[in-house]
């Protein structure tokens, strides 16, 4: 009788849910044998329909990136069914704590932030308040500021209120953003005072960067490669070594023979050697980039995309320029 009675494997997922098996429920669904993707699918969707902390946390390993999991397009497709508070409350740990919630060490994806803002915004808004005083500082608090003013009420407002008095500039700003996006005119005037002091500050740090780079030889490598780079002087001396006098006011090199060279083809030989060594020595000219005041090697402006604005080679470092002369 037993032969006869026998759950189609369908039915069996069904019963696993029942009875909450989560571990069956997710051999099925992660199963390196050929099975059914039909029982695979029904094993995701039973899961991500059972408003369970632990079958959240299987769905979520089963779909992460770089799995190359078989029951990666299954728990996709069921992704969007997971609702209830127990999948809210999951979501709002996992983003506190991925590793311990099936994301080993990668960020949680988009979907783990809908859910905890759709499922559990309470839950999502305490989460953001506790972080904000907590120490050691938690990178990801930013990005909690952030998507916290994706919603509305009251206690939003207040929150982003505390969040822009803390003490870390970004939290500030992006709590000031969600302000302003919000009609508040005194949290745009801060916001706009708060990115001109930013600038400001960035002006005066490269401006000193600049001045330790032309006093300091030691400060003279450059920012993209690690090589050292020539001032002028340094330049033009080293060229002369070679044969070549730079005009100091076009740039121009001029090949100089100089000793003993015999007859035209040692003349040429002299040149072709000389240029060789010319312009190894010219790849490692410095220049200064007058946003950023770090410096930079030809070589490396060289291989640097155009600014579009400029004309001249995107800074290696910050992406902007231009470049000056390394002068002294
Ligand atoms: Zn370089
Ligand atoms: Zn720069």
């Amino acid at each position: 009788m037993g032969l006869l009675r026998r759950d189609t494997p369908l039915k069996k997922i069904e019963k696993l849910k029942k009875r909450h098996n989560v571990r069956e429920l997710r051999t099925y669904l992660t199963s390196h044998s050929t099975i059914d993707e039909e029982l695979r699918e029904a094993a995701a969707l039973a899961l991500a329909t059972m408003d369970d902390a632990a079958a959240m946390t299987a769905l979520a390993s089963a779909v992460r990136q770089q799995n190359r999991n078989p029951g990666r397009d299954a728990g996709l497709k069921a992704l969007p069914a997971a609702r209830g508070p127990a999948v809210g409350e999951w979501a709002v740990n996992a983003l506190r704590n991925p590793s311990q919630h099936g994301f080993g060490f990668d960020f949680p994806d988009d979907w783990v932030w809908s859910l905890a803002l759709e499922c559990a915004p309470e839950r999502f808004i305490d989460m953001v308040e506790a972080s904000l005083n907590e120490e050691p500082e938690r990178e990801m608090r930013r990005m909690y500021v952030q998507r916290l003013t994706s919603l509305d009420g009251d206690r939003i407002t207040e929150v982003l209120r505390a969040a822009a008095r803390h003490k870390r500039a970004d939290i500030r700003e992006y709590a000031l953003e969600g302000l302003a996006a919000r009609g508040d005119a005194e949290a745009a005037e801060a916001l706009s005072e708060l990115r001109r002091a930013a600038k400001e500050a960035r002006a005066a740090e490269a401006v000193r960067r600049a001045a330790e780079v032309r006093t300091s030889a030691a400060a003279r490598i450059c920012a993209a490669c690690g090589r050292k780079v020539l001032t002028t002087e340094e330049f033009v001396a080293a060229a002369r070594e070679v044969g070549f006098v730079v005009d100091p006011i076009t740039g121009d090199a001029t090949f100089t023979a100089s000793g003993v060279v015999s007859g035209v083809g040692g003349l040429l030989d002299a040149e072709r050697e000389g240029q060789r060594r010319y312009d190894e020595i010219e790849a490692t000219r410095g220049y200064v980039c007058g946003a950023c005041g770090r410096p930079h090697c030809t070589a490396c402006l060289m291989k640097a995309p155009q600014h579009p604005e400029t004309r001249g080679p995107r800074c290696p470092s910050c992406r902007e320029g231009p470049h000056a002369i390394l002068s002294s």
